[in-house]
């Protein structure tokens, strides 16, 4: 399967049409980028670690009944999925505080939520992802009821599969954004499952194996990604 044209540019990844009007191919790039798009910086190797750990985790998730819209890998910096309508709301699951609803709420980090929260974001850079709930996304028309149920259900069962997955890892399921999109008239999970994604704390000694490590000017980035896809049993070739 061939990239044809450029359909859209993300901050990280590129998505190109391909000779499937059902299929396109996500490219992920080295480029990393944090408080939407000001802080922007390549980052050798990152776009294969990132293509390998989200066709593993996908694969995970489609073995355990949800649906993605993964294919398969096509290079190291390639995969092929589905061509979803997406729906600009982003879906977020905290199992541990940390980021941002430590600053909205003057909460500290690192304190366990039993029962996990659930919050809704609209995607828009522009406006910084504002938090929204439930009763927006229906005024707006985002999503319909019936999609809003499915999204949290999906979303907090990708929580079940995924704190497991990790936790055998040795690794502690802080908190996670997901996308959804419409495909054929269901919701099917979209975007990726990455550390730029979601927040992955070493179980033993809470070491930040994720995307602040660049937020927060910490270094060693990539090699904690590695470490994440190592631990995972994820082959980078
Ligand atoms: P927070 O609301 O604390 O900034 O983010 C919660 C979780 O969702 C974190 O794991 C974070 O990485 C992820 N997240 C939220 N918004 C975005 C986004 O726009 N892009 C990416 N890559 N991850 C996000």
């Amino acid at each position: 399967m061939q990239a044809d044209t450029e359909l859209y540019s993300g901050k990280a990844k590129s998505v190109f049409t391909t000779d499937d009007p059902d299929k396109l191919i996500l490219r992920f790039r080295d480029d990393t980028s944090a408080f939407d798009g000001e802080k922007v910086e390549k980052l050798a190797r990152k776009g294969n670690v990132n293509n390998k750990v989200n066709a593993y985790v996908m694969g995970q998730l489609e073995k355990a009944g949800i649906p993605t819209h993964f294919e398969h890998l096509l290079a190291d910096n390639e995969a092929l999925v589905k061509r979803l309508t997406m729906i600009p709301v982003e879906c977020v699951v905290r199992n541990i505080t940390a980021g941002s609803i430590c600053k909205r709420l003057g909460i500290e980090e690192g304190i366990e939520l039993n029962p996990p929260t659930f919050e809704f974001f609209l995607k828009n850079d522009a406006l910084h992802d504002p938090m929204v709930n439930e009763y927006h996304i229906r005024s707006f028309g985002w999503a319909t009821d019936e999609e809003i149920t499915e999204m949290k259900k999906l979303t907090f069962k990708v929580n079940d599969v995924l704190k497991q997955l990790f936790l055998d890892a040795g690794l502690l399921l802080v908190d996670y954004k997901l996308e959804f999109g419409r495909y054929h008239g269901n919701v099917v999970l979209g975007d990726e499952f990455t550390p730029d994604g979601c927040r992955l704390w070493d179980a033993a000694t809470r070491k930040k194996l994720d995307k602040d490590r660049f937020r927060q000017g910490m270094g060693n980035v990539v090699e904690a990604y590695e470490e994440v896809a190592q631990r995972l049993g994820v082959e980078l070739g």
